[in-house]
């Protein structure tokens, strides 16, 4: 089993070709894309944990800088026992990208370790998440690298990691990481916040496409942190919700879904499937349905090039990380299907992160009101930036998108100069 569809090593050459693209766009310096291509630091670790049984485990761990031109390295930490070097290098160069988009003065960076958190108890996670902060400790910090949660790892990973360090260090550094638990300086808001920032690139896109947000029809794939809260935030600004779906199937009710209800009925069967008055149908036809949003908010590639001819929607706002394929990307450009990148769409996620971060540095605390409205400036104003590079360079959101970040970032390298 793999966290992403695609091996380490053909997500860090898609990765690579990507940035190639706008690079090519941006007739980037040759020098300057051989500098970016590479991850500026890598450190991998062997971690040896002893096991609830006495026996002791050693996994390997890494935690990769990609870049600091644009401010300290930020991004999250993953579990799963498909982490490779690569992948986690091409999860880093990606932050690089995503901190820009959004104008967060920050780098790029991503760390891992090789386990299978569903076969470990608490303990034995605590044990591995200390003992790999201490090996790591001299390269992250407050105002050098500062992880956040990722695939199974949570706020209680985060609070070790706290924990762990300010130990270390001899003195409370909650700024160390985000994604912590509110009771640790964690930041209102951060549940919903990916959500967020989702339904802000939904409402910003109707307006330029046209759209009255009023009855907006939406589908959204996936019913978990992303793509439930952005089902209600949606619904309370008047938009329609007809149909919703899981890993179980989806549920289809044109006249529109109560979200608050159906996240009731979840929580009850386990399921959003045989919703009251709703029609019960496959995630493949839900991709298919007619209508103005989709928002895929489940896994990677699920639109791909033997179903994107299929899709119905106006517009494509991607939740998810990676959910369309290069080859669909293709394919929904020729059909017109506006297309929201994910490093933009789901970018609310690491803007709270950032919020989370200045409120621990500033020893502050701002209510939930403070942190959204701060969060709808940053995606509003990324989102228009975006949609300048679109109008300026001709070309689609995603590749806008990238072009925008590189151009921020090679801004920063050149105006610092390479040293000495
Ligand atoms: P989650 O685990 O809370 O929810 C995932 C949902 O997808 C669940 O409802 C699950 O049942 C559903 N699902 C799984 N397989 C499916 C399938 N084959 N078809 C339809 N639905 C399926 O995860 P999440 O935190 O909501 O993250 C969703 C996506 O958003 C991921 O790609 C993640 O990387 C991305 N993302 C999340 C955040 C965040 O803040 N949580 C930030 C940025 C990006």
């Amino acid at each position: 089993m793999s966290a992403s569809s695609v091996s380490g090593k053909e997500f860090l050459e898609s990765a690579i070709k990507q940035f190639e693209e706008a690079a090519d766009i941006l007739k980037l310096d040759e020098g300057l894309r051989e500098f970016l291509k590479i991850p500026k630091r890598t450190l991998i670790v062997s971690i040896p944990v002893k096991m609830d049984d006495g026996s002791i485990r050693t996994f390997m761990g890494v935690r990769v800088q990609h870049s600091s031109a644009r401010g300290p390295y930020k991004g999250g930490i993953r579990y799963h026992p498909s982490v490779t070097v690569e992948e986690v290098t091409a999860l880093a160069m990606l932050m690089t990208w995503k901190t820009a988009v959004v104008d967060l003065p920050y780098g790029g960076a991503k760390g891992g370790v090789r386990c299978n958190p569903k076969e470990m108890s608490n303990s034995e996670l605590e044990r591995l998440t200390r003992r790999y902060t201490a090996m790591i400790s001299s390269i992250i910090g407050p105002l050098t690298d500062i992880p956040a949660p990722d695939v199974y790892t949570d706020a209680q990973t985060m609070a070790w990691i706290m924990d762990t360090y300010s130990q270390l260090k001899g003195e409370p550094t909650p700024a160390v990481v985000t994604g912590k638990p509110v009771s640790l300086g964690g930041s209102e808001g951060r549940a919903e916040a990916t959500s967020y920032g989702v339904a802000v690139c939904v409402r910003e896109s109707a307006k330029k496409f046209d759209i009255p947000l009023k009855n907006a029809k939406i589908v959204i794939q996936g019913y978990g942190n992303v793509g439930s809260y952005a089902a209600e935030i949606l619904h309370d600004w008047g938009a329609r919700i007809i149909a919703v779906s899981d890993s179980k199937g989806g549920i289809l009710l044109k006249d529109g879904l109560n979200p608050y209800k159906v996240m009731e009925h979840k929580k009850k069967t386990g399921s959003v499937v045989n919703f009251a008055d709703a029609k019960n149908l496959t995630n493949e036809e839900l991709l298919e349905i007619e209508c103005d949003f989709l928002i895929p908010a489940a896994l990677e590639g699920q639109i791909h090039k033997g179903n994107a001819n299929n899709i119905k929607a106006k517009v494509i706002v991607e939740g998810a990380n990676g959910p369309t394929t290069p080859e669909a990307d293709r394919i929904l450009e020729e059909k017109k299907v506006k297309v929201i990148p994910d490093i933009l769409a789901n970018a609310g996620g690491v803007t709270v992160s950032y919020l989370e971060w200045v409120q621990n540095l500033q020893m502050f605390r701002w209510t939930k009101e403070e942190v959204l409205k701060k969060l709808e400036d940053k995606i509003v104003k990324a989102f228009n930036d975006v949609l300048n590079h679109v109008e300026k360079y001709r070309i689609p959101f995603r590749k806008a998108a990238m072009v925008l970040a590189v151009e921020r970032v090679a801004d920063a390298i050149n105006s610092r100069g390479i040293w000495p």
